[in-house]
């Protein structure tokens, strides 16, 4: 069965997809999206996903397209035309086409475009050996709270992750503090057991996982203190691990080469990813 992409109000194939040359998301980065896993062809976790698309649309001034209920209606529509069940929804909102001028245009309307993707679970691997982290300079702007399509100095530190044969970059600001990963959270595990997480504010963004996550943690009696922790910190930490959509609570055993710990995955990363699991299968809170 061939793909189908929904862009603006119609269902198209995917290979003939597309948007007009002065989209401003291709022209300027001016737009913002989602990524939302889909699980037993429900979505895992919509409302906080919505909830954060729509701060993010506000911050930049952008109309959303449409109304929430509608939109759950647009992104299921795209899944029963692809007859998927598991996989990854991606969604972007961009401030439309118009004449290329920095400023915004006098009557913009808004674009929207999705796709959906079969996959997305993280293999069992990452869990069982861990990953790599290498630390790069945070170069972003000072809204890395808007979930912005801008993600050039992300690509940049993914990109060097992987030349340093990493899976993650870890971004540490001027002061050498860790923000977060290229798209990912930043966690480690403190010598009381204490998960550490940098507190939410401009300089890292509100990620789903990372949200529920702490509800989790909170209940299974795991303390979440959040603030920021430095490189060092991070080096010898009992544990550290990265939470993401697509990674869900991956273990992170290494960083720029040295071993966390003993190099091997923790108890508490370990706990973590099973209360995630659990969660995930009974696909979180509210999903239409
Ligand atoms: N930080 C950044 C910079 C990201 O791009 C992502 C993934 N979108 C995350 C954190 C994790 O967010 P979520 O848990 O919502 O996938």
């Amino acid at each position: 069965m061939s793909r189908i992409a929904y862009v603006n109000g119609l269902y198209v194939p995917f290979e003939s997809a597309a948007v007009h040359v002065e989209d401003r998301g291709y022209q300027f980065a001016d737009g913002v999206y989602e990524v939302i896993a889909v699980h037993k062809g429900r979505m895992v976790d919509a409302d906080p996903h919505f909830d954060r698309l729509w701060r993010s649309l506000a911050e930049l001034s952008i109309d959303p397209a449409m109304s929430r209920e509608a939109l759950a209606h647009v992104l299921l529509e795209t899944l029963r035309r692809n007859r998927l069940r598991e996989g990854i929804l991606y969604l972007q909102m961009t401030r439309g086409v118009a004449k290329r001028d920095h400023g915004f245009p006098k009557e913009p309307r808004t674009a929207l475009v999705i796709t959906a993707r079969r996959g997305g679970r993280p293999s069992p691997k990452g869990m069982e050996d861990g990953v790599e982290v290498l630390m790069v300079p945070d170069i972003r702007w000072d809204r890395c709270n808007i979930k912005s399509v801008s993600l050039l100095p992300n690509v940049l530190a993914k990109q060097a992750a992987r030349e340093g044969g990493a899976f993650e970059a870890w971004q540490v600001d001027k002061d050498g503090f860790v923000t977060e990963g290229s798209s990912t959270n930043a966690w480690i595990v403190d010598g009381d057991g204490n998960l550490v997480t940098r507190q939410l504010e401009s300089a890292i963004l509100s990620g789903i996982i990372r949200l529920v996550l702490q509800d989790l943690a909170a209940s299974a009696g795991i303390k979440v203190i959040e603030r920021a922790f430095t490189a060092d910190e991070a080096r010898d930490a009992s544990e550290a691990f990265l939470t993401s959509t697509t990674s869900f609570v991956l273990p992170v055993v290494r960083i720029d080469g040295e071993p966390i710990g003993d190099g091997l995955p923790g108890p508490v990363t370990k706990k973590l990813r099973e209360l995630y699991d659990g969660h995930f299968e009974g696909r979180g809170r509210n999903s239409p």
